[in-house]
């Protein structure tokens, strides 16, 4: 077999090949299997209407927060494609994916005919679709964001799920943990489930039966929580006092790693809805205590503020039970991604997993994927070329051995481990 030793000049090329070849494991998106109906979003209106573009709309147009919500998706993504797209040129990331994505299915960009999109996909079955997109994207698989207290979502759980093999499902507690009395605790006495509210010794039990529960009926590959900046472990808390007795104890039995992602302020302007959430500093030593004191569990964990990456990388150093993941929302921007994921290299070597997309909406794959996979191969590019220069010869094997570690294999690993 020929291995051969890539030459210098050709390093950035092979490199920049090898991401695009890769298929992706993507570790977090909103996106839900064709099983679940109309949770799936897909097509023109539902990208249109993501909420990144909303927020940007209601800066840039004259019209109230009433008046659009008011609209129907049709008229509000028209409302979009005017304000964004005709009467400014669509330069923002979340614009300009939106570009990539109509390019990708090879519409006509010159005629910036919006109805002409919306017919195009309309007669799609939604199965074609999504072979499409994975195509497009060159992703093998999703990994959803499953929430057992959303009603709507519970009936699809109910019965044997015989679900396209390519969503895989991940355990979502935010309700348990950022909001037990509210919403948390009712939900669980709904299903069956003595919880209480002075979370006595009984009522955590009840917890973790409805954890266990919900592993083996969900078999998710981890279960996750986004957290506020002022997240902290220990704490004397309904939620910290969830996690130490329920949510590690489950995790660690039934070797399911648990995620968190840390750094969402909710609802900073709630006339926004979901566009409406923003982001501070958290405090990172939380996170320290967390790894410190639990070395038999396994976190996944993103932060969302910039300012918190660099003290993750180090977090990262420290703890083998830590896998670093993902430019998470407004860190999923090149000049962002292009910044962390060189941090993360040089800090952690190949030991992290630099993206996930996020994905609210099945077409999303199409740009978030490409925009994502360009920054990361000039990164790579450049360590690589160091490396040869440095008289370290990069052999083809090797450099494919690498990425696919990054786009999927140390995800799997660490879930096997
Ligand atoms: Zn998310």
């Amino acid at each position: 077999m020929v291995d051969p030793v890539i030459r210098a000049g050709d390093v950035r090329g092979a490199v920049s090949a090898a991401v695009s070849a890769q298929p992706v494991t993507d570790i977090h998106t909103h996106l839900f299997g064709p099983e679940f109906g109309e949770l799936l979003l897909w097509g023109v209106d539902e990208l249109l209407t993501y909420h990144y573009l909303i927020a940007e709309t209601l800066r840039a147009s004259d019209v109230g927060y009433d008046a659009y919500w008011a609209m129907s998706q049709r008229e509000q993504a028209d409302l979009v494609w005017k304000t964004l797209f005709i009467e400014n040129s669509p330069i923002s990331e979340a614009c300009r994916g939106v570009v990539t994505a109509l390019q990708a299915y090879g519409f006509d960009l010159t005629t910036r005919d919006l109805d002409s999109y919306r017919d195009a996909l309309r007669d799609v079955r939604v199965e074609d679709h999504i072979d499409r997109v994975f195509e497009l994207a060159n992703v093998e698989s999703v990994i959803m964001t499953n929430d057992p207290f959303d009603p709507v979502e519970q009936p699809a759980w109910a019965a044997d799920r015989a679900g396209d093999p390519r969503f895989l499902p991940a355990l979502r507690i935010d309700p348990l943990l950022n909001a037990y009395s509210e919403t948390g605790r009712p939900t669980l006495t709904a299903l069956g489930y003595a919880a209480d509210a002075e979370l006595s010794a009984t009522g955590l039990a009840e917890i973790r039966r409805f954890l266990d529960d919900w592993v083996t009926r969900m078999q998710p590959q981890y279960m996750a929580v986004s957290l506020p900046p002022d997240f902290a472990y220990p704490e004397d808390s309904e939620r910290g006092t969830i996690i130490r007795e329920c949510v590690l104890p489950v995790s660690r039995e039934r070797n399911v790693p648990f995620a968190v992602m840390i750094g969402v302020k909710r609802a900073v302007n709630p006339r926004l809805r979901m566009a409406g959430d923003g982001v501070a500093k958290a405090d990172m030593s939380s996170l320290e205590r967390l790894l410190e004191q639990h070395p038999d569990n396994k976190i996944l964990a993103t932060l969302l503020s910039r300012e918190n990456q660099h003290e993750l990388c180090v977090i990262g150093r420290k703890f083998p039970n830590l896998l670093v993941f993902g430019c998470w929302w407004f860190m999923n921007n090149p000049s962002i991604i292009d910044e962390i994921t060189r941090q993360r290299i040089e800090l952690l070597g190949l030991s992290v997993i630099p993206q996930h997309s996020d994905a609210r909406i099945l077409d999303q794959l199409v740009y978030k994927w490409p925009h994502s996979r360009a920054v990361i191969a000039d990164v790579l590019a450049d360590k690589y070329a160091d490396l040869s220069a440095s008289g370290w010869a990069i052999r083809q094997s090797e450099l494919e051995r690498d990425i696919a570690a990054l786009l999927g294999g140390n995800f799997r690993r660490f879930l096997a481990r």
